[in-house]
């Protein structure tokens, strides 16, 4: 039986990482629910054994079920009828199967009928299914709504609203208006107080809205009337019961078809306040994007893999001068670059969700009890790590996802061209990663910060400490080369003190950390399991000559060059 986590290894790799013990006693509040859930584990190996069974289970759905639909769903896509959402068949049978195996609300806390799972073996679900159909990825993911709801609503609303998920329920996070795309801040949709009801009513209209007219939303709505800021929003949870907002449009996209990207009309919509009035941007939406930047690069990487599986399979079959076409070097190269930058970018991913997971512990913990100094310390060093990885993930996922797909593609020959293989239909889902959930422009944005502050370079010299064996040395001393270099030319860029002149340069200087913290992810990995250590000698070449193209570039740069670029 096909099943895409068990046929790929690297999952039971990442998800058995070391330092999950610590991450999964948090999560479980050294496994407190025993007493009260018989499904709840009794201690670490139980709950290993839960998630690596669940993800069993999801590997099979993606496989025979999912999969197997993306096809027809691409061709089929959503419909409006009546102002509602009608999915394509395929949509809705890979939703049932998702739902009957009671993994929707993975990661929500059992009394609101979650499983409590952490967000390693959640990322690695969004992974597997966004390999098996990344538009179909979208409707699944969106359950990052429930997250927001959790971390921040009141009581009354996580009761009413979280365990629906489990029954099936979607969810929407309406942010973009025509005006206020990657600039939130000029969010419009207005909201109001209605004394008479009791309740905020929304009103305005909401563009690219994925899974718009499902049954949760997430609005994000001007709250404070003269306003013309970020703080000037709220957030607002609306139920589709209600009546009151219609799609006027599907977009016809390029690519994720099976995912309904809606245009929505708000008109006097009854909706819920989340938490205070003015934190909906700044506090809620910041992390609600954060969780869905992880959930992007998920889907990058798993599209990815399907692209270097489709491309794999290809070359090894495909002959032309006498021999299969893997044999030429122009392709296997290309293969295994594939290959290694998948390993890289996973690698990253699962590092990120670590450390996404610990923060998030030890914040549920803290509602409970006051954290000793240590904890309250371990919490602040992951949430800025969490922060600024998350971001990195984001942009070289999602970069690379695109450039393994246009490989993929290239293997393929003119047959990648034609519609009847799934490469070509994987090409156009990969476009929108570096897109969505803020630009990798924005990406950069958010990452310059832990290039300018330190954090990363703090953190490569952190990885510099670890135990390597004798026959890795070599690689870690390369590493160490290429990040004296990058402290060198950040150094330089920083004492410039021209803010423009590091925006200009920040994609640089962020790629280039990115490459020395994933070799430095490869060497762990090389040193927990012998076979890595090939894809860590490749990936370590890989980011010396790439790093080295970067740092010269930015060492032979003038200010006055910047006037050259200016667009007239
Ligand atoms: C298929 C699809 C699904 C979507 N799903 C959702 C959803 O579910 N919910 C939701 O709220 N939104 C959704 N969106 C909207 C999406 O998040 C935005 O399209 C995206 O954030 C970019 O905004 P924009 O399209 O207005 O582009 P713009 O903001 O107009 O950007 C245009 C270009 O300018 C660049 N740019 C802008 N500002 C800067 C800057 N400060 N520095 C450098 N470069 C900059 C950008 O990188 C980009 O290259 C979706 C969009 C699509 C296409």
């Amino acid at each position: 039986m096909a099943n895409f986590y068990t046929d790929n290894k690297d999952l039971r790799f990442h998800l058995n990482h070391p330092v999950m013990r610590k991450v999964v006693r948090l999560k479980e509040m050294d496994y407190r629910d025993r007493n009260q859930y018989d499904w709840a584990p009794h201690d670490y190996e139980d709950a290993m054994d839960n998630y690596d069974r669940v993800l069993e289970i999801i590997g099979s759905i993606c496989a025979d079920v999912i999969a197997p639909n993306a096809e027809d769903v691409d061709h089929e896509g959503p419909e409006v009828v009546d102002g509602r959402v009608r999915y394509a068949h395929g949509t809705q049978e890979n939703h049932e199967a998702l739902t009957k195996a009671g993994v929707i609300g993975m990661n929500f806390p059992r009394r609101y009928d979650g499983l409590n799972f952490p967000m390693v073996p959640y990322v690695m679900a969004a992974e597997l299914v966004s390999r098996a159909d990344a538009g179909f990825a979208n409707i699944w993911g969106l359950q990052d709504c429930g997250e927001t709801i959790l971390e921040f609503a009141s009581e009354e609303l996580k009761e009413e609203f979280l365990p629906r998920f489990n029954r099936g329920a979607t969810a929407a996070m309406a942010l973009t208006e025509p005006d206020a795309g990657s600039d939130l801040q000029a969010v419009q949709l207005k909201a109001h107080y209605d004394e008479t009801r009791s309740t905020w009513m929304l009103n305005g209209v909401k563009r690219f809205i994925t899974n718009g007219d499902a049954e949760i939303s997430l609005v994000l709505a001007r709250s404070e009337e003269g306003t013309t800021d970020g703080r000037g929003l709220s957030l607002f949870v609306y139920d589709k019961a209600e009546g009151a907002v219609t799609v006027r449009r599907i977009e016809n996209k390029m690519g994720i078809k099976s995912s309904p990207t809606c245009e929505l009309v708000f008109r006097n919509a009854p909706a819920r306040l989340i938490g205070e009035r003015r934190m909906g941007l700044i506090k809620y939406v910041m992390s609600l994007m954060n969780d869905a930047r992880l959930g992007v690069g998920a889907q990058a990487v798993g599209i990815a893999q399907a692209a270097y599986e489709e491309a794999r399979k290809y070359a090894s079959e495909r002959k032309q001068f006498g021999k299969t076409i893997d044999q030429f070097p122009a392709v296997y190269e290309m293969l295994t670059r594939m290959r290694v930058r998948i390993e890289a970018m996973r690698s990253l991913l699962y590092e990120t969700a670590r450390f996404v997971d610990i923060y998030k512990a030890w914040s549920f913990i803290s509602e409970e009890r006051k954290l000793e100094k240590e904890e309250r310390n371990d919490l602040k060093t992951n949430t800025r790590l969490a922060d600024i990885y998350t971001p990195m993930v984001k942009l070289i996922s999602s970069e690379w996802c695109n450039s393994i797909a246009y490989d993929a593609v290239q293997i393929h020959g003119g047959a990648g061209f034609i519609k009847d293989f799934p490469v070509e239909r994987l090409y156009r889902d990969a476009r929108i990663t570096s897109i969505y959930e803020g630009t990798s422009q924005l990406q950069v944005v958010a990452a310059i910060r832990g290039v300018t502050t330190g954090v990363y370079l703090a953190q490569m010299r952190e990885y510099e400490k670890t135990e390597l064996r004798p026959e890795l040395e070599h690689l870690r001393k390369m590493l160490i080369t290429l990040t004296d270099d990058y402290e060198k030319r950040v150094a330089e860029v920083v004492a410039a003190g021209n803010s423009e002149l590091t925006d200009f340069h920040a994609r640089r200087m962020v790629e280039m950390a990115a490459n020395i913290i994933m070799g430095h992810l490869l060497l762990h990995d090389a040193q927990r399991d012998t076979v890595r250590a090939a894809s860590a000698e490749l990936f370590v070449s890989m980011a010396v000559s790439e790093n080295s193209t970067r740092s010269g570039y930015i060492a032979g740069f003038e200010e006055k060059e910047l006037g050259l670029f200016k667009v007239n």
